[in-house]
């Protein structure tokens, strides 16, 4: 199976690029923030802190979270419940960054992953993919974009949804999932030492994703 890994920080624009080049590419696109983020909302469901690593770490025992491809797109489950859409609101984006800082989160959603991987040519986004889940891919791309970049594309998207957010709520909050992300003890975000760098500052979403095809292709030829 051919496995891409995209790591990065957050608002770089990995699903956007990855999925279109997954696309284009004829591999599946794997979200693996989807699944931190189900971790997450489980946690604001049952109002468990989600700093608390050993009530959020027991409540794993209780959840089964599940990805489904449907018509290529990907879907994520929570306890048989599509938690797609609810996954993408501002408080789950903390409520994930807080919960996979925790060990047995991580530990947890580690074989669904490998699983996809070894089953499917796929691109597979995150922070750790690279470094620690897929650690053999073909191919390793850390994508990056300034920050005020990150968050003006975020706060579009926001605003775009019908979201009251300020500008520099989603600039704040980016920077310190940033510094909670690449701080962390385990798996931090950092690219890993055979990985391509893609810095998307001041490029289109076009010129993103043909840089990713491009290193894509130049690592499998
Ligand atoms: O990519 P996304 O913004 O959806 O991820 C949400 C949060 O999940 C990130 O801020 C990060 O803390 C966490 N995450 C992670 N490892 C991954 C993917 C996401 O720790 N592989």
């Amino acid at each position: 199976m051919i496995n891409v890994a995209i790591d990065g920080p957050a608002g770089a624009g990995k699903s956007t690029v990855a999925r279109a080049a997954a696309k284009k590419l004829g591999y599946i696109y794997v979200d693996t923030g989807a699944l931190y983020r189900a971790v997450g909302v489980n946690a604001l469901r049952n109002k468990i802190e989600t700093t608390d690593a050993e009530k959020v770490g027991a409540s794993l025992a209780d959840i089964t979270v599940e990805l489904k491809f449907v018509q290529g797109v990907q879907h994520v489950f929570l306890n048989g419940d599509d938690v797609s859409e609810e996954i993408r609101l501002p408080e789950a984006s903390m409520a994930a960054s807080n919960v996979s800082a925790i060990p047995a989160v991580r530990a947890f959603l580690f074989d669904l992953q490998r699983d996809i991987a070894a089953k499917n040519d796929c691109i597979m986004d995150g922070r750790d993919i690279g470094t620690v889940v897929l650690p053999d891919a073909q191919v390793k791309i850390f994508l990056t974009a300034d920050d005020e970049e990150r968050a003006m594309r975020r706060y579009k998207e926001l605003k775009e949804k019908g979201s009251e957010v300020t500008f520099k709520e989603v600039l704040d909050d980016l920077r310190i999932r940033d510094y909670n992300d690449s701080h962390r003890e385990i798996a931090p975000l950092k690219p890993a030492e055979d990985s391509v760098m893609i810095n998307t500052t001041g490029m289109t979403l076009e010129e993103s994703i043909n840089a990713v095809i491009k290193a894509v292709k130049e690592k499998i030829a």
